[in-house]
């Protein structure tokens, strides 16, 4: 399928979620760049199991443009696995990724190319701003990557969506990682080879609304964090070691309180309670959290196909 060397320069991995009313001016504006830059370039488009009428936009493209490609899943598969299904079927030397809202500016890529020639491998593009998006979107995203800087083993650069150029090599580990629950941002990092990144304002979204529900942001933020770290697990520990030592201070006071009171009456419901409530609380986290880790497990080991292709235009 992803046949190399056929002399394409620049691959774009365009995922698709409901953006009927973004296509035309995305393709648009990104055909200017294309040939703006005089490179061989092709369009992989991914519609993610749209319900609105993307798909036909993309058919329509396609007919008139033998540079655009798609892919139809049988569903929704998400937007991690939307990337992975292009970066499977791209064919150029370098690959850029990029939203279908226009909140990640299409005329940027040019700057992103010249940025790697310069000798790098992955040039991502780092958010200096961000526009119209919701207070409480900025602040859990701004949160939710310095909490994974500070518990991650590899750096993964803060403010970074997953608009960037990669090489092909970068590409080529990407697709032998088989983790079925992708964190790509995470994954690049992980790769190496010489990474920059360049700075640039996020635009607004253009039409329609965003596709990441307050749910799947929270189910990101967790692959995120499960995928390249294992703290969380460690908390657990720490909690039980913490927990464990009070308790031995407390065993010992109510031996001294009962041999030197032994007439004292009975006493301690409320320590009672708040100590039982207090560990029961602490136990469920844990087991949520190597809950966590064991469905990762279990689904890799299952090892589904990441995605299933309705339809498409690609061989
Ligand atoms: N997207 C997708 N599948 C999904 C959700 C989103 O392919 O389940 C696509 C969407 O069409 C867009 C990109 O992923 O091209 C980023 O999504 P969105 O703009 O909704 O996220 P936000 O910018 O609000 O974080
Ligand atoms: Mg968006």
């Amino acid at each position: 399928m992803n046949a190399q060397g056929e002399g394409i320069d620049l691959t774009v991995v365009v995922p698709v979620y409901n953006e009927s009313e973004n296509i035309s001016s995305l393709y648009q504006r990104l055909r200017h760049v294309m040939v703006r830059m005089g490179l061989s370039c092709e369009l992989i488009f991914i519609n993610d199991g749209s319900t609105d009428d993307s798909l036909d936009a993309l058919r329509k493209m396609a007919k008139s443009d033998d540079t655009v490609r798609y892919l139809d899943f049988s569903r929704n598969f998400g937007h991690q696995i939307a990337v992975m299904a292009g970066l499977d079927h791209s064919r150029g030397d370098s690959v850029v990724i990029i939203d279908a809202d226009l909140q990640d500016p299409p005329e940027l890529i040019e700057e992103l190319y010249e940025k790697m020639q310069e000798g790098y491998d992955v040039v991502y593009a780092r958010r200096r701003s961000r526009k119209g998006e919701s207070l409480m979107k900025k602040l859990t995203a701004r949160v939710f990557y310095r909490l994974l800087q500070a518990i991650t083993s590899v750096t993964i650069p803060v403010d970074t969506g997953d608009f960037r150029i990669i090489s092909r090599r970068v590409v080529n580990v990407l697709r032998q990682m088989p983790e079925q629950h992708k964190f790509l941002r995470g994954q690049i990092s992980w790769v190496g080879f010489q990474q920059t990144s360049i700075l640039y304002d996020r635009d607004e979204r253009q039409g329609g609304a965003t596709g990441y529900t307050y749910r799947k942001m929270i189910r990101f933020a967790i692959d995120g964090i499960t995928s390249f770290s294992d703290f969380p697990l460690k908390l657990a520990t720490l909690a039980g070691f913490v927990v464990s030592f009070f308790a031995f201070l407390y065993m010992i006071w109510t031996f001294i309180a009962k041999i030197v009171w032994p007439e004292s009456h009975v006493q301690g419901w409320a320590s009672l309670m708040v100590s039982i409530l207090f560990l029961g609380g602490i136990q469920l986290i844990s087991i949520g959290i190597i809950g966590e880790y064991i469905s990762r497990l279990n689904l890799n080991v299952m090892n589904r196909p990441l995605y299933v292709v309705r339809e498409s235009n690609i061989q």
